[in-house]
């Protein structure tokens, strides 16, 4: 996430805090400040009043802190990656490549959070102000993270008990529909009762969209590799030509980026955005981008996909045994994509895309 700043490193996972958590940090420690007991600490003298409230402020991020640890070690322990851990104003997200599929492992992995929650409040509920609260804001984090909608835990619990029953995609349509249904509830209970329950809900209903449309495409690219739908023998170019020659063959081939191939050998990437401000006879070795992401013929269209979009990039070059072998775009498989979702139902593969070369024309 844009914006993060690295505060610490647990069990091999970067902690960050985005930006908007300081603000947060203020309204949450102004509310402690200012209420009255159970719900503040305003029946205080200062220091302890002001202590108490900036405590309690930075409790509740620990917290989440604590619920986003508690999903990262059951995901690691499945061998999923956890890239990070970022907390913002809505609480925490823990990243997690590669969640497992398997009902069982990601319900393990979504209940983690909530049960850690409720363990953690039920220690918390002592005699002494600061804990219980800090105990009950566990219990609130529990209780939440459990409504059964996308993106809270609880749609992925559903959708995990449901998946046995439906498969992962049906499975996920609905457990999409149940959080969408609950989010306009919500919302409109919110218009006339607490706005903030609304914007909650609008959070929600987002979350469920997201889902479903990451769920989805995953779907429906599950059967391709990168192989089946690249550009095989791509035109590559080499270091020493100039920037007018690679802006003449955009204008001709209507491809915006080239594999730079020194002596067989992949040495960068050049692009329009490359190009576009450099003098025409400078020569693409000094403009071109040296720092290539690659994937390999085998790599899954989704996989290749994802790291498009990690790494805002519009391509990726297609390497196998050190040479090229394709070019693959993000515009190829998003087409790719739009076809599979008008025939779906059809049943297709990248079997039969690969076994399908047609015909020239002559
Ligand atoms: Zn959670």
């Amino acid at each position: 996430m844009a914006y993060s700043i690295r505060i610490c490193r647990l069990f091999g996972i970067d902690v960050k805090a985005h930006v908007s958590l300081a603000l947060i940090l203020l309204i949450l420690t102004y509310i402690f400040y200012a209420n009255k007991p159970p719900f503040g600490f305003s029946d205080l003298q200062n220091p302890m009043r002001l202590i108490y409230s900036v405590a309690m402020a930075v409790s509740i991020f620990l917290a989440v802190l604590v619920h986003e640890l508690s999903h990262s070690l059951v995901a690691k322990r499945f061998g999923a990656k956890v890239r990070e851990i970022v907390l913002f104003i809505f609480g925490g997200v823990a990243r997690i490549e590669e969640i497992p599929k398997e009902p069982k492992k990601e319900f393990a992995i979504a209940i983690a959070g909530p049960l850690a929650s409720f363990v953690l409040s039920l220690f918390l509920f002592t005699p002494f102000r600061f804990l219980r609260l800090f105990g009950y804001f566990n219990l609130i984090l529990a209780i939440f993270n459990l409504i059964p909608a996308f993106p809270m835990d609880g749609g992925r619990v559903l959708r995990s008990l449901l998946t046995k029953r439906f498969g992962y995609v049906k499975a996920t349509r609905i457990s999409v529909g149940v959080g969408k249904f609950l989010a306009i509830i919500m919302g409109i209970f919110g218009l006339f009762y607490n706005i903030w329950l609304t914007l909650i809900a609008l959070f929600i209903y987002i979350g469920a969209v997201e889902e479903e449309r990451a769920v989805t495409l995953e779907g429906l690219l599950a059967n391709y590799k990168v192989r089946d739908v690249m550009t095989p023998n791509p035109i590559c170019v080499s270091p020493d030509i100039t920037v007018k020659d690679v802006v003449n063959m955009m204008l001709r081939r209507k491809h915006l980026g080239y594999p730079v191939v020194k002596d067989g050998k992949l040495v960068g990437i050049v692009t329009l955005k490359d190009v576009v401000n450099a003098k025409e006879d400078e020569i693409v070795e000094r403009v071109m981008s040296r720092n290539v992401v690659v994937v390999s013929p085998e790599t899954s269209v989704y996989e290749a996909l994802r790291i498009m979009g990690e790494k805002k990039i519009g391509r990726l070059p297609v390497v196998e045994e050190d040479r090229v072998v394709g070019i693959i775009s993000r515009s190829d498989i998003i087409k790719l994509a739009e076809i599979l979702e008008l025939f779906e139902g059809v049943k297709s593969s990248g079997e039969n895309v690969k076994s399908v070369q047609g015909d020239t024309c002559r």
